[in-house]
C-alpha cells in the first residue's frame, strides 16, 4: 500500500516532469538555456524539475504565471548552479515574480539617530533568508539575450553569496581554492569598474557592478553565463575564480563553438 504521503509526492513528481516539447520550445527562446547540450542539457532539465519541486514560484501583484514562465524563471535559476547542486539553494523557499519593476521601502537609521523610510524602485530584490523577488518584465527581456545581462541569475548569485551569512561578494569557496587569490581578483576588477564609471570610460560589464563587492559578484556572475568572452578579456582573474567556484567555463564553449 502506498502511503498519502508518498503518494502526493509521487503526483508532484509526475506533474513536475518537463515534456521534451516544453524543453524544445524553452531552449529556442532562451540562448542561456540552449548553450547547454549533451550531459549538461539533460542534467539542467533534471535539475530543473528538482527546482520546481522544492521551490515556490509565484506570481504577485496582479501577475498570473503560466508553466513556461515557472520553466523559464526555474532552468535561469539552476544554470548557476548546474555543477554544484540544489544544496546550495536551502534556506529558503519563495520565489516572488511582479509584472514589471517593483518599489521597496527600507527603514534605516542614520549616523545622527534618525530613521529614514527609503523607498527604491527595484527590478529584483533576494533577501538574505528571504524570498527572490523578480520583475516578469526584466525576466522576459533578458532571456532573449541582447541585454547581456540576466536578472534571475544575478539574485541567485546573491543567494549563493549570502550562504556565509554575509553578501559579501564571496560565495563559500570550495576546498582547494585560495582566499587571497579570489580576494585580490576581485578587487581589482571592483576598483577598475568603480574608476571606469567615475570617469565615464567604457564599461566591459554592468556599471551597477560598481556599487559595492556584493554587487560586483552578481554582476559579473551574470556576465559569466550571458557574455563569458567579454568577462574573459576584461578581467581574466575574476573569469578564472568564478569557473572554479561555478565549475563552468562558458567562455570555452563559445570558442569551440563552430564558426558561422
Ligand atoms: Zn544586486
Amino acid at each position: 500500500m502506498i502511503s498519502l504521503r508518498r503518494w502526493r509526492h509521487c503526483y508532484r513528481l509526475r506533474r513536475e516532469r518537463i515534456s521534451n516539447s516544453m524543453w524544445n520550445e524553452l531552449a529556442a527562446g532562451a540562448p542561456l538555456i540552449a548553450q547547454y547540450a549533451g550531459a549538461d542539457r539533460t542534467k539542467l532539465r533534471r535539475l530543473t524539475e528538482r527546482f520546481m519541486l522544492k521551490k515556490d514560484i509565484r506570481g504577485v501583484g496582479g501577475l498570473e504565471m503560466t508553466d513556461p514562465m515557472r520553466l523559464l524563471i526555474a532552468a535561469s535559476s539552476c544554470v548557476p548552479i548546474l555543477h554544484l547542486d540544489l544544496d546550495w539553494y536551502l534556506g529558503w523557499v519563495s520565489v516572488l515574480v511582479y509584472p514589471a519593476g517593483f518599489v521597496v521601502h527600507h527603514e534605516f537609521m542614520d549616523e545622527a539617530g534618525v530613521m529614514h523610510d527609503l523607498v527604491q524602485p527595484l527590478s529584483g530584490e533576494s533577501w538574505l533568508r528571504g524570498p527572490v523577488i523578480l520583475s516578469w518584465e526584466d525576466v522576459a527581456h533578458d532571456a532573449i539575450g541582447a541585454s547581456g545581462r540576466n536578472l534571475v541569475i544575478h539574485e541567485l548569485a546573491h543567494k549563493l553569496d549570502a550562504l556565509n551569512g554575509v553578501v559579501n561578494g564571496m560565495p563559500p569557496l570550495h576546498r582547494g581554492m585560495d582566499r587571497a587569490a579570489w580576494t585580490a581578483a576581485f578587487a581589482d576588477a571592483f576598483n577598475d569598474l568603480q574608476g571606469r564609471v567615475l570617469e565615464g570610460r567604457l564599461l566591459p560589464i554592468d556599471g551597477y557592478g560598481a556599487e559595492a563587492p556584493g554587487e560586483f559578484f552578481a554582476v559579473a556572475s551574470e556576465a559569466l553565463f550571458v557574455k563569458p568572452v567579454a568577462l574573459y578579456h576584461a578581467y581574466p582573474e575574476v573569469y578564472r575564480q568564478m569557473c572554479r567556484f561555478y565549475r563552468q567555463d562558458p567562455a570555452d564553449w563559445v570558442r569551440s563553438r563552430p564558426a558561422g
